[in-house]
């Protein structure tokens, strides 16, 4: 008989606003341990917290996005709890009233599309972090104490791990795209839970249990994979599940209990008394609306419209909000949106992927590479050279107009040196000469790429073409 997964997902996006939620430490990651605190995310007795209202509203837009309904009067609860990581002994979360709630996003998987439930968005602080050294016992660092986050709740909608994959997709590039999370899985700005039951289709929601420590998309296909496998067996050899959190192990390919499931109740939540209620009225809304930058499927609707680029092409653009803000850079600066297309879809991704570099990562100055663009679209360099101070610009920053210069780069389309470069070539040639005239078509192309090889790079191909042709009659 057959089993059906169910799946919901929790996702924690660390927000990138420069200040902490409730005071004016910076967000930054890294910095030694302990230099990012202040008394009050330190949890020092006696002090208070003050909201940063750009929590407010990057959690709004990312509601608007997501066609949730925005609570209008929204507050702040306590999560109460201890553990060495979190120095006040409760989180600032909200249980209650989170800010939004009841929205929805849309997934294509495998040609098809799916809505999956958003139950609700809020917003909370993050813990610090332990590191556990055998020799020296564990440490503790409170620099993340108080980094504002949304946690992001779906409905139980998922049916594979592929589309708990694609939501995941889906969501990085809408919070990419907001400019509200830098996504960085490894540095744990973005991290996913995934709560895993199955059951036979047509019961009701069997009984679930939490994966946690799922550091890449890849360990999250696996873990769901080992975990729905496990469930499988269990139940299929009598047992039954228990409702836990499970702590995925990637290196050996197995998760393991953490501890029972707690629930609400255990965490002794109430009402946060030190911050007031948020009040967030229609105007506030609507100020945030008209504000929303332009997401990937609008952009991609937009660059096929408006540039008549190809499908792939488009695609290849949008796909992460670094390349996309290249592009229209670069078309703005050069006035070429078609080559600063094939540019980015060619060579820069070429470099990328030879290079391992994540579109995140990816630091090319626009200026740099529209001087070449151009260039190349004037006819003042040809593409081999083209491509090569390209490439200098990418991976040492090398500045192309110098480049250029050293490298005697800038195409001779002055006649009277080209066709002495030819005379040379013919003379030097005797017999791919007579191949020519005996029929031979390929001897001309040796011959040009000699003229070219001869001019170092900067000759115009079009003239020398011209020229050489001319010559052999
Ligand atoms: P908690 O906050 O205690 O972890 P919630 O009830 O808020 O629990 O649910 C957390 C996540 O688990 C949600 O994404 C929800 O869709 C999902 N979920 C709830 N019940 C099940 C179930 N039986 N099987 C799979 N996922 C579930
Ligand atoms: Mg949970
Ligand atoms: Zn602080």
């Amino acid at each position: 008989m057959n089993w059906e997964v169910v799946m919901g997902v929790e996702v924690h996006a660390e927000l990138s606003t420069k200040s902490k939620i409730f005071c004016g430490c910076t967000t930054s990651f890294g910095g030694q341990p302990n230099t990012h605190v202040c008394p009050v995310c330190a949890g020092m007795p006696g002090v208070l917290p003050r909201l940063n209202k750009a929590v407010v509203e990057y959690a709004i837009k990312l509601g608007l996005t997501l066609d949730c309904e925005i609570t209008r009067l929204c507050r702040f609860d306590r999560k109460n709890y201890f553990y060495p990581d979190l120095p006040k002994a409760y989180q600032v979360s909200q249980l209650y009233l989170p800010i939004c709630r009841n929205g929805n996003i849309e997934i294509t998987v495998g040609g098809e599309k799916k809505k999956i439930g958003i139950r609700e968005i809020h917003m909370e602080e993050d813990a610090g972090k332990l590191t556990h050294d055998p020799q020296s016992g564990t440490h503790m660092d409170f620099n993340r104490c108080g980094v504002p986050l949304l946690e992001i709740v779906t409905e139980p909608d998922f049916r594979s791990g592929e589309e708990v994959l694609a939501y995941l997709e889906q969501l990085r590039e809408t919070l990419l795209y907001l400019d509200i999370c830098d996504c960085k899985m490894q540095e744990g700005s973005l991290r996913a839970d995934v709560n895993i039951s199955v059951r036979r289709p047509g019961e009701e929601l069997g009984i679930r249990t939490e994966m946690k420590n799922l550091n890449s998309f890849k360990a999250i296909g696996r873990a769901i994979e080992y975990e729905t496998g496990r469930q499988i067996k269990t139940l299929e050899n009598g047992g039954h599940i228990t409702q836990e959190t499970r702590r995925w192990d990637d290196e050996k390919g197995e998760s393991y209990s953490m501890r029972s499931k707690e629930n609400a109740q255990d965490y002794r939540y109430f009402p946060e008394p030190d911050l007031l209620p948020i009040k967030i009225d229609d105007r506030w809304i609507e100020g945030i609306r008209s504000d929303l930058p332009e997401l990937a499927h609008q952009k991609r609707e937009r660059y096929m419209r408006d540039y008549a680029l190809s499908e792939y092409e488009t695609s290849v653009l949008t796909g992460h909000k670094s390349i996309s803000d290249l592009f229209e850079d670069l078309s703005n600066q050069t006035g070429e949106p078609t080559e600063s297309a094939h540019l980015i879809t060619g060579v820069i991704m070429q470099l990328m992927n030879s290079t391992a570099t994540l579109p995140e990562d990816l630091n090319i100055d626009s200026k740099k590479l529209s001087y070449l663009v151009s260039l190349v679209v004037a006819g003042k360099i040809n593409r081999g050279a083209y491509k090569d101070a390209i490439e200098a610009v990418f991976t040492d920053d090398t500045d192309p107009e110098k480049y250029i210069a050293d490298n005697g780069l800038m195409m001779v389309s002055d006649d009277r040196i080209v066709s002495e470069t030819v005379d040379i070539v013919l003379a030097d040639n005797a017999d791919a000469v007579s191949d020519y005239h005996s029929g031979k078509d390929r001897a001309f192309g040796f011959l040009i790429g000699q003229v070219m090889k001869r001019m170092g790079g900067s000759g115009n191909p079009n003239i020398a073409r011209e020229i050489l042709r001319d010559r052999l009659g």
